[in-house]
């Protein structure tokens, strides 16, 4: 069979909030791309119309009641879509023959075997996980690099620096292939900028009454609940860090954290000759997807111009690690490498489900955080998928356990 024309996409995470950027692009053009396989959590009746839409050759849920639910209803319709479940359904859409690219918007430690597969499949990977490259960080890189995957950062302040990036750096391949080139190309530092979240100017005091919704009503993006969390505690930053350490092979010193209340500069690069180099725009995520669908070539995004007048003010700050520690455990854990940036996410995600849950404080999250870091064996050896969710598996039960003492 030939391959069709136009790219072949599996969107992983679809009904999310860059599922749905990554869809509301992909409708622009409709000459260039095709959605091959969807796929979601628990929401049968999102999916459902998501292939009425799309019309997609499979449709992935995570359980197997769902899928049977979303068979029924598509049978009911006599849409073709073939339904399937579970990491074995993710599985088969990322691996598929027929599929090009591979959009991996999963949230949290769920997407990091699919998201590794892709890698594995030599896909072009648009990598809106960062929780993946967290977890697996060499392993991933390693494996796009074997494997020739077109890595693609979606994560706006990366998918900034790689536009800061020169040519040379960027030509024929995308960020898998930066390493060690950077002193040669002059590159001196990365610039990653931070909006400072809703949060930014509050006291300790203030920050432990907290609720979930002030939490997720982010001042400039509007974004899932797990990340929009992690943008108050500045958890997200250290995890953009993080990210930004393995995608661009970066020595952690080499890495500042600006805070830029604006959220106009999404992030910038600075070169041996003095020169720094930004990107800007409106902060909407369909333009570093749609950057990432179409490089090195552009296409419409739908994102508004940015009226730089409008704007007319950009301020900068430090971040202050002592008000948002979990910036802090993002740098320590870093330091202290194998296994630890593992344990950090693991207990993350945990702390981060029971304040949205309203078992814990805000505060609290950091506090668990940092508690998990040191109860938990911090091992060396995380060079396999299966070091890597055994390490996540422990930590989980360390946070759990001091969640449940709490109560
Ligand atoms: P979201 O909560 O809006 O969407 C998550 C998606 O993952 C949904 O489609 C959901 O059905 C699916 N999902 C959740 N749990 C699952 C499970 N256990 N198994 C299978 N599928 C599951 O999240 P989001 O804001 O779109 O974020 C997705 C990822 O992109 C995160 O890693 C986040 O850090 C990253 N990211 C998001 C933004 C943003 O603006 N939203 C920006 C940069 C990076
Ligand atoms: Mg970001």
């Amino acid at each position: 069979m030939t391959k069709p024309d136009r790219l072949q996409i599996t969107v992983l995470g679809a009904t999310g909030s860059i599922g749905t950027s990554t869809l509301d692009v992909v409708a622009r053009h409709p000459d260039r791309y095709q959605i091959h396989a969807l796929t979601a959590n628990t929401n049968v009746d999102e999916m459902l119309a998501l292939c009425e839409k799309w019309k997609p050759r499979y449709a992935v849920m995570n359980d197997v009641a769902s899928a049977g639910e979303l068979s029924r209803s598509l049978l009911a319709k006599s849409n073709p879509a073939e339904v399937l479940s579970g990491e074995s359904g993710l599985l088969a859409v990322v691996e598929d023959n027929e599929v090009d690219c591979v959009v991996a918007a999963i949230v949290g430690a769920a997407g990091l075997v699919s998201t590794l597969a892709a890698a594995k499949a030599g896909k072009r990977v648009l990598l809106a996980n960062k929780e993946a490259l967290v977890m697996s960080g060499r392993l991933f890189m390693d494996t796009a690099r074997e494997n020739d995957a077109v890595l693609m950062p979606v994560d706006s302040e990366h998918n900034a620096i790689f536009q800061c990036m020169p040519d040379c750096l960027t030509e024929n391949h995308s960020s898998v292939k930066m390493t060690n080139q950077q002193a040669s190309a002059g590159i001196e530092r990365i610039l990653l900028t931070a909006s400072g979240g809703p949060f930014r100017t509050w006291s300790v005091d203030q920050l432990h009454d907290v609720t979930p919704e002030q939490a997720v009503n982010h001042p400039n993006w509007d974004m899932g609940r797990k990340i929009s969390v992690d943008s108050a505690t500045l958890m997200n930053k250290g995890l953009e860090l993080i990210e930004a350490y393995w995608l661009f092979d970066m020595d952690i010193a080499n890495i500042d954290v600006v805070i830029h209340p604006q959220s106009v500069i999404h992030s910038m690069v600075t070169y041996s000759d003095g020169s720094v180099l930004a990107q800007l725009g409106n902060p909407d995520m369909r333009t570093p997807i749609a950057h990432a669908l179409a490089w090195p070539e552009r296409i419409a995004s739908g994102v508004e111009p940015l009226n730089i007048f409008d704007v007319a003010k950009l301020d900068f700050e430090q971040p202050d690690l002592s008000r948002f520690p979990c910036l802090r455990l993002c740098y320590e854990a870093i330091k202290k490498g194998g296994s630890a940036m593992i344990v950090l996410n693991a207990a993350n995600e945990v702390a981060v489900a029971a304040f949205l849950d309203e078992k814990i404080g805000f505060n609290d999250i950091a506090i668990l955080i940092e508690k998990t870091l040191n109860a938990a064996n911090i091992t060396e050896d995380v060079s396999t998928l299966e070091d890597i969710i055994e390490a996540d598996a422990m930590a989980r039960i360390i946070t759990n356990e001091y969640i449940s003492a709490k109560q």
